[in-house]
């Protein structure tokens, strides 16, 4: 959905809009689209701002990626507020002119005809998610060892002992391996 300059220059623009499951496209092959996605708000062009736009609202969806410790699914239920403002691109004041004041909201940019709705809700959406994506702050990921989940299984592994990382080096346990098929 284009949000467009010059009909924001009649009236402010509402959104609202929803994309099924999987219906949008995030550019990012790690995230899935679990819910619906629903973007609503409005757009309006500032007066007296030489054409800023603020865009705010809220957008909500569920999401899913791969938990960075077990490789499990990692679940995100993202509802959140946007408060958004943009200049256009061209703008023929200078660089010092167009300083940000401290505390404001970080500025976007735009050309005409306008705001594509879909760019701003990809980014709002993927800046909600963790650093971190992990299935629970619990997860105790995987064993470096034998390699099972330990969500799902206790394994025995003792974690490698920085003489085990050293090649060359006599191994007690190959020793006993190798008296074991004498
Ligand atoms: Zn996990
Ligand atoms: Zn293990």
């Amino acid at each position: 959905m284009l949000l467009s300059i010059k009909e924001m220059e009649v009236r402010k623009l509402p959104f609202a809009e929803t994309w099924e499951p999987n219906g949008f496209d995030f550019s990012d092959p790690a995230v899935t689209q679990k819910g619906p996605l629903v973007a609503e708000g409005v757009a309006e062009l500032l007066p007296h701002t030489g054409g800023e736009v603020r865009v705010y609202g809220r957008i909500r969806t569920e999401l899913e990626t791969e938990c960075d410790r077990c490789l499990g699914r990692a679940s995100f239920h993202i509802d959140a507020p946007i408060d958004l403002y943009y200049r256009p691109l061209d703008t023929t004041a200078g660089e010092a002119e167009v300083a940000i004041d401290e505390g404001e909201a970080e500025i976007g940019f735009y050309e005409l005809p306008g705001l594509q709705l879909e760019d701003i809700v990809r980014e709002q959406v993927l800046l909600q998610l963790p650093m971190q994506r992990v299935c629970s702050e619990a997860c105790k990921g995987i064993c470096p060892v034998c390699g099972t989940n330990r969500n799902e299984t206790n394994c025995s592994c003792q974690p490698p002992s920085a003489d085990d990382r050293q090649p060359g080096v006599g191994d007690d346990r190959w020793m006993a391996l190798k008296d074991l098929h004498i």
